[in-house]
This record gives structure tokens, C-alpha cells and sequence, in this order.
């Protein structure tokens, strides 16, 4: 507390990233990062801009990634918006298209951070329940709202909602902007993007932290008709006009080039991810189905602080929510086969 802070900054409760320990040699299965590693073609893209040209700001409008991204993705580059990290995309959502003076909805479990932007662009939070089964209900978003926001599949639940019942959501708040966070899509859910053209209302996000191995870069990108994406520009050029560096910009682009990279680390996380269920659902956890990098999983016999401190004593770091519904879950990151290995060795000896 300071005299000197802004009022607002008294109020702020920040998002809590997952913990990145400094020890070497933990099995870390915390944060969704992808064990696989980004594609030797973006290491390379990314030492070859490793010269005199960072003296130069880069491109403000990433013309060629969002290009790349947009041929990839069957829309026109006006359709594609860059930030650094999914989450900056996100923050200049919030304050882009969510400003209505209502309430924005976004699933009780759902990603923490966006309770946070609300906070931050004094928009009030509106969280919808999901279901017992934590699932989410497009029923429930039939009320007054400011926006809406889902991640797809779900975080921490794993869970998919089926593109219908997206459309549901879209159909039934024409008015309002929905945006899907599609963080987690490329382990085997569908993405909205091929519904853009027929709802003005709709925006899609994407990150390459997940699937593409890229955390370290921060690149994400949002895709909507041109018109929303506009807003966004607006935001980010009162913002900040280079969010992407160029090695990040290069990086990006490669990796969206290396489709069998891609396609090899995608297909190894679902294999390990439908190994880990079993192993785990033979050691008497529920596991929600997932369609992410990550299962949610609970034990009827056991706390899943209990089980969460028990596994870091092994020097097994998984994510353990301390929050009404789902204290008893512990959200497990896919790693390699001998992380998994570990993990489940780990659980066997709790
Ligand atoms: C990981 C994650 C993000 C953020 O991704 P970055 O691009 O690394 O900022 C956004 N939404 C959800 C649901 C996530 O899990």
C-alpha cells in the first residue's frame, strides 16, 4: 500500500501464474507447457534474425505471421490480430468489446484470469456455474450480459463443448460479442474459426504456448470478422505498437511451417493423455474426459492438497486449485512418457 498508487491499484487482486521452480530435475506438469519442445524449425528461423536488424523496431502489424496465420486458417489477414501472449489478446478484449456496462459471463470454473481483466477495466464479473458434471450449459447464457467469454475445451476441466452448442450461445446473444478461448484446441477439439463468417459476434483466441511449444515466445492471435478485430487494434496501437519482437515474429511463422512437427508433438500428448486417464482411473480417480494437455482429477479417498503436497515431496509439481468445487481435483499436465511414468509411480507409493 502507497500513497503513491493509483486507487485503482488498491483494489487489484492479479492472476497467479502456475509456479515455475528453479530446481532442476522436477517432474513439472503444472503450467500446460508442451514437454515436446517447439520445432528445430523455429530455433533456426529464430537464429537466423539473431543479427544487426534488432537495432530496427519490427513490424507493428506482423504482416507476414498474420498472413501465414490467416492462409493457415482459410480468413483474410484483416481477420487475424497479434499480441504477446494469448493473454495480452485477451486483456485488449476485455477492454475492446466487453465495456457495456453489463455484466460479463464466463463459466465458475474457468480460467482465473478473467475475473481479472474485469477487475483491472472495472468491468463486473458475472460467473455462470457449470453444471455437476462440469459442464458448460448454453441455457445459462441467456441473460443481460456485456460479453461472454469461454475457454474451449475448458481450463481446468478438460472438458469440450460441442461446436452446436457454441452456436447456441452465438444465436442467443446476436447483440454481444462471444469470444472462445481456444487455448487448448489443437489436442483433439473443434475449433470455431470456421464459423467466423457467419457470426459477426463471434471471436475466436489461439495461443502457441500449448500445442506449438512456444510459452517462452508469447504469441497469441485472435480471429473475428474485420470489424471486431479493428477494435482491437484500436486498443493495442493506444497501447503498445510493437507487441511482438522480431524473433518472436519469425519464430511464430516457422512454426506454423513445420505442420508434421506440429502434428507428431499434438498426437503424442493425446496418446500419453488417454495412458494417464487409464492409469489414473485404475488407481481409483474420477477423471473428467479432457480434450486439452492436461486431465482434472479427483480421488474419493484422498484431498487433493493431500495429494498435491504428497507428490511434491517426490519433486512431482501437478496444479492444485484451492477454490470451492473442485478443491478435492488436481489439474495434471501431460508430460513425456517418464514424467507420466513418474507421476503415476508417484501416485501408486501415496
Ligand atoms: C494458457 C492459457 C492462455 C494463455 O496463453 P498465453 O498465450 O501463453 O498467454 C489463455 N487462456 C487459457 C484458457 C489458457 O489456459
Amino acid at each position: 500500500m502507497s500513497q503513491y498508487w493509483s486507487p485503482l491499484v488498491h483494489d487489484l487482486e492479479p492472476y497467479v501464474p502456475g509456479e515455475q521452480p528453479k530446481m532442476a530435475d522436477l517432474v513439472k506438469l503444472n503450467t500446460n507447457e508442451n514437454p515436446f519442445g517447439p520445432s528445430p524449425k523455429v530455433l533456426e528461423a529464430i537464429r537466423s534474425e539473431l543479427n544487426d536488424s534488432l537495432r530496427l523496431y519490427p513490424d507493428p502489424e506482423g504482416e507476414s505471421l498474420r498472413r501465414t496465420i490467416a492462409d493457415y486458417h482459410g480468413v483474410s489477414p484483416e481477420q487475424v490480430f497479434l499480441g504477446n501472449g494469448s493473454d495480452e489478446v485477451l486483456a485488449h478484449i476485455f477492454q475492446a468489446l466487453f465495456q457495456h456496462g453489463e455484466p460479463v459471463l464466463f463459466p465458475d470454473i474457468s480460467y482465473s484470469f478473467y475475473p481479472v481483466y474485469c477487475g483491472l477495466y472495472r468491468i463486473e464479473a458475472r460467473p455462470v456455474p457449470v453444471t455437476e458434471s462440469f459442464e458448460i450449459d448454453p441455457e445459462d447464457y441467456r441473460q443481460a450480459n456485456g460479453g461472454i467469454i469461454f475457454p474451449n475445451p475448458n481450463a481446468p476441466t478438460g472438458r469440450f463443448l460441442a461446436l452446436d452448442k457454441v452456436e447456441a450461445i452465438l444465436r442467443a446473444n446476436p447483440d454481444r460479442v462471444v469470444v472462445v478461448d481456444e487455448a487448448y484446441v489443437d489436442f483433439g477439439g473443434d475449433s470455431a474459426i470456421p464459423l467466423v463468417d457467419r457470426y459477426p459476434n463471434l471471436l475466436v483466441c489461439q495461443t502457441l504456448s500449448k500445442a506449438r511449444s512456444l510459452a517462452g515466445l508469447r504469441v497469441g492471435f485472435a480471429i473475428a470478422q474485420a470489424e471486431l478485430i479493428e477494435a482491437l487494434n484500436r486498443v493495442k496501437n493506444s497501447f503498445n505498437s510493437y507487441p511482438l519482437d522480431r524473433l518472436a515474429l519469425a519464430g511464430a511463422k516457422a512454426a506454423f511451417e513445420d505442420e508434421a512437427w506440429f502434428r507428431r508433438c499434438r498426437e503424442a500428448v493425446i496418446h500419453e493423455r488417454e495412458r494417464v486417464t487409464s492409469a489414473l482411473e485404475g488407481l481409483g480417480f474420477e477423471v473428467l474426459p479432457s480434450k486439452a494437455n492436461f486431465v482434472f482429477a479427483r480421488h474419493p479417498g484422498r484431498s487433493g492438497s493431500e495429494l498435491a503436497r504428497g507428490l511434491r515431496g517426490q519433486g512431482i509439481i501437478v496444479r492444485h486449485f484451492d477454490k470451492p468445487r473442485i478443491r478435492d481435483f488436481l489439474r495434471i499436465t501431460i508430460g513425456t512418457t517418464e514424467q507420466n511414468d513418474a507421476l503415476i509411480r508417484g501416485l501408486q507409493t501415496l
